[in-house]
């Protein structure tokens, strides 16, 4: 039987975007809402990623809800207003309130990240944009250094989409990336953590928890109503060391820090509850080409301790689909063209991920007259709500002005 010449023909879209991620699923959403047709590729067959929660703060609150996703997210995960720091030993040092924010969204909304996905895949499809599933990024087309569209691959068949405009939403190992040729800074953490969704913690309702030592940290954090996210720094051990130690033992580790946490393990029998990662930071000098854009964490990667990646991922997605839109009206989608993206938000990038860098040596550092220092800072931080509203406007990522190093100094740092 003979293909029709319709199928024959390469699909076709105003915009591929390279990545079915949090994302890439938002600039389809916004993009689709301006009438700007989009295909996901995704190389996942089905949104499932390693077990772990994902916390939002007010800046990307304010894109949940432009999304008309918010409802729905803060019925799957849960809504904290205070995020505490506390000592191995208990003592409470800070008790952070995003009440004191100016902001609609002034909360953390922490919930299951492979929930909040599939949330914003039905939000994209219904907009109309179509992710094609198991289908991994080979190649970008050019035709005189400007890109017309992707090559890619599907169950071992190579196909073609053309388009204008090809967005990189491929995360942090980016391929779009290294496609672009574009300088790439990356700094791999010493400390890997362990993270993953346990049961419920009695107490922790309207509360995020961190613990935090010198060479440790404990984050636990309410994620649905039957849930807590669990993020525990475990050094430079391996995941197959820490295996070995036993999941007993893994236990035992985080209950001495946080007795609360005792019945939280009931039901997690096995290791597959839990993901390994080892953070990096990931700055990229230039986000953009001819028809080419960088998105979310293939243009920057932080630490997860600053709980910003995905939130200012949501912002860029916003601006991008605006940008693009623009360039569609003048029928440019050149470097030059595109660049007003990268202007807009390289800098909150650049500052959030120094911050970030920053703030987590200080908080993982091992040296005792740092762990006074941030101490100290932590419990003027607990005083002085002047000063607390200025660190967390940082932290929720809705700061007007690039911070001077004198706040930055008076904050000390401490506040992820
Ligand atoms: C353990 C952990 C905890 C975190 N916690 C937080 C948090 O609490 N708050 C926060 O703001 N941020 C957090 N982050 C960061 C946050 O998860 C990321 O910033 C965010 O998910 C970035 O989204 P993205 O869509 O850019 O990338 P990703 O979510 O990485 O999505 C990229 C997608 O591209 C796909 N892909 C890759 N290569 C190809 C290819 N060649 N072809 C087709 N598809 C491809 C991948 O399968 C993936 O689905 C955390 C990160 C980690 C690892």
């Amino acid at each position: 039987m003979g293909t029709s010449e319709e199928e024959n023909l390469p699909g076709k879209a105003d915009v591929v975007i390279v990545g079915a991620g949090i994302a890439a699923l938002a600039l389809a959403v916004e993009l689709q809402k301006k009438g700007i047709s989009t295909i996901l590729l995704e190389r996942q067959r089905s949104p499932e990623g390693i077990p772990r929660g994902l916390t939002f703060q007010p800046n990307g609150l304010a894109v949940l809800e432009r999304l008309g996703a918010l409802g729905r997210a803060r019925e799957v995960g849960s809504a904290s207003q205070i995020l505490e720091v506390k000592s191995w030993e208990g003592e409470v040092l800070l008790e952070a309130d995003y009440s004191l924010l100016d902001h609609p969204q002034n909360y953390l909304l922490t919930a299951n990240a492979t929930e909040l996905e599939r949330l914003l895949v039905y939000v994209a499809e219904q907009a109309g944009a179509q992710v094609l599933w198991g289908t991994s990024f080979q190649e970008i087309v050019l035709n005189a250094g400007r890109a017309e569209g992707v090559v890619y691959e599907s169950e071992g068949v190579r196909d073609e989409i053309r388009a204008p405009v090809v967005v990189g939403a491929d995360g942090p190992q980016s391929h779009v990336r290294t496609s672009l040729g574009v300088e790439v800074k990356t700094k791999k953490y010493p400390d890997s953590f362990l993270v993953g969704l346990v049961g419920p913690v009695p107490g922790l309702e309207g509360r995020a928890r961190q613990y935090q030592h010198p060479g440790k940290m404990l984050g636990i954090m309410p994620s649905g109503p039957e849930a807590t996210y669990l993020f525990h720094c475990v050094g430079p051990r391996s995941f197959d060391s820490v295996k070995k130690e036993g999941l007993g033992s893994f236990r035992a580790e985080v209950v001495q820090a946080a007795p609360e946490m005792a019945d939280a393990f009931t039901g997690v029998e096995a290791w597959t509850k839990m993901a390994y990662f080892t953070p990096s930071f990931i700055q990229v000098n230039k986000w953009v080409g001819n028809g080419i854009a960088l998105l979310g964490d293939s243009a920057h990667t932080f630490h997860p301790h600053a709980g910003q990646g995905v939130n200012l991922a949501l912002e860029d997605a916003v601006v991008l689909a605006e940008v693009i839109e623009k360039c569609k009206i003048a029928g440019d989608f050149s470097q030059t063209a595109l660049l007003e993206y990268q202007t807009q938000r390289k800098v909150r990038a650049d500052v959030i991920g120094k911050h970030a860098n920053y703030t987590v040596t200080y908080a993982l550092s091992d040296n005792w007259l740092i762990k006074r220092l941030n101490r100290r800072a932590l419990r003027k931080l607990n005083k002085d709500k002047k000063l607390q509203k200025k660190a967390l406007e940082i932290t929720a990522g809705i700061f007007e002005k690039k911070p001077g190093l004198v706040t930055l100094a008076k904050i000390g740092g401490i506040l992820p």
